[in-house]
């Protein structure tokens, strides 16, 4: 294509780009007042809400902004990424919303809700045995067939804005400002790409907050194995059905040092907290929200215990339907060995004793 024409394209392609934001609203922070814990204050952030269901919205728009505006990404070129899912489903509806063709490469044992989603945005999904590298596989087929590997995991932490433009560490800390809760305790989020813990850790110190970061991580994953030795080359210990968190190995977006606490929990746990939401909230939310409501009731219960007062944020990852045929169908989890009743009595041990 000639210059000029590939100039109007890029030009075009992020005039779309700048509108879609302008048409989105935030993401509500939504409070929550538990009766076991008096005086402490809890707030979720509602990533669900945004139009292609999780935190992943954001990213995708980065990630997109990133390619272009890198000149990686080019008129008539697809563009393929490795995902757990959500990333895939928000990656799929911004390449239809531009008109680019879209390729997720994912682990098997995804979600079949999100693989249906994906495929009804037109995107093709390419299914990789579980334990295989899907990152691999994006990037050997960008290479061979001439596509944009959009590189969630190599490049989230990067292409996020750390120290503003309505990242999600600014609109937390903006939708606080006004009540007695402006400097929360903690806020607790998960670790997939990493990109969301950076971005909180590094804004809080850039914002010179004494809010702390806690990442709420499964029982063994490799974030949480790397970060107590700080040692990037850790594997994880074991594997978990927590879709999105949980990492088999140390990805290029986890920032140790910017976090302060890492909470292990484990699936039965997360899947319990996840059950838990819905009743708290009216709605599903998936297996790392749970994760993070068990982090938070944790740290709480330590607050209570030391006569702290004081607010724990955090987030409400993605759209719980997706894993209304896994985490929410109870004959699914049995058969994933997962005790939910034991999970459960646990979860609501932590909320009031
Ligand atoms: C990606 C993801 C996370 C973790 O966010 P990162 O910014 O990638 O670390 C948590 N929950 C879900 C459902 C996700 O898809």
């Amino acid at each position: 294509m000639n210059p000029a024409l590939d100039r109007r394209w890029l030009h075009a392609v992020l005039a779309e780009l700048a509108q879609e934001s302008a048409r989105s609203a935030d993401t509500h922070l939504l409070r929550l007042d538990l009766p076991a814990f008096p005086g402490i204050r809890f707030y979720f952030k509602d990533e669900a809400a945004h139009p292609t269901g999780s935190l992943k919205h954001r990213l995708a728009r980065s990630l997109y902004l990133y390619a272009l505006c890198n000149g990686r990404l080019r008129a008539d070129q697809g563009v393929i990424d490795a995902s757990s899912g959500s990333t895939a489903i928000s990656e799929a509806w911004f390449a239809r919303l531009l008109g680019m063709h879209f390729t997720a490469v994912m682990p098997d044992c995804t979600a079949p809700g999100k693989v249906r989603l994906i495929r009804s945005l037109g995107a093709n999904c390419v299914l990789v045995p579980n334990g295989l590298d899907a990152s691999a596989v994006a990037h050997e087929r960008a290479a061979s067939e001439g596509l944009c590997y959009l590189d969630q995991f190599g490049l989230a932490e990067r292409a996020t804005d750390w120290r503003g433009n309505n990242n999600i560490a600014e609109s937390i800390i903006d939708q606080m400002a006004l009540g007695a809760d402006a400097a929360p305790a903690w806020i607790v989020c998960g670790a997939g790409t990493g990109g969301t813990s950076a971005t909180i850790g590094r804004y809080l110190r850039y914002r010179r907050l004494d809010t702390r970061t806690c990442v709420a991580e499964p029982s063994g994953g490799a974030f949480a194995v790397g970060w107590q030795c700080r040692d990037r080359a850790s594997v994880a210990r074991a594997p978990t059905l927590v879709e999105g968190i949980g990492r088999p190995r140390v990805e290029p977006g986890f920032l140790f040092e910017v976090v302060d606490r890492v909470e292990e929990v484990d699936d039965a746990q997360s899947i319990a907290a996840a059950w838990r939401l819905e009743s708290l909230f009216g709605r599903r939310y998936g297996g790392s929200s749970g994760t993070n409501l068990v982090a938070c009731l944790r740290l709480a219960r330590e607050m209570r215990q030391t006569g702290a007062q004081g607010s724990l944020v955090s987030l409400l990852c993605d759209r719980g339907d997706r894993y209304d045929e896994t985490l929410f169908d109870r004959a699914w989890l049995a058969g994933q060995g997962i005790d939910l009743d034991a999970g459960l009595a646990a979860v609501s041990a932590l909320e009031t004793e």
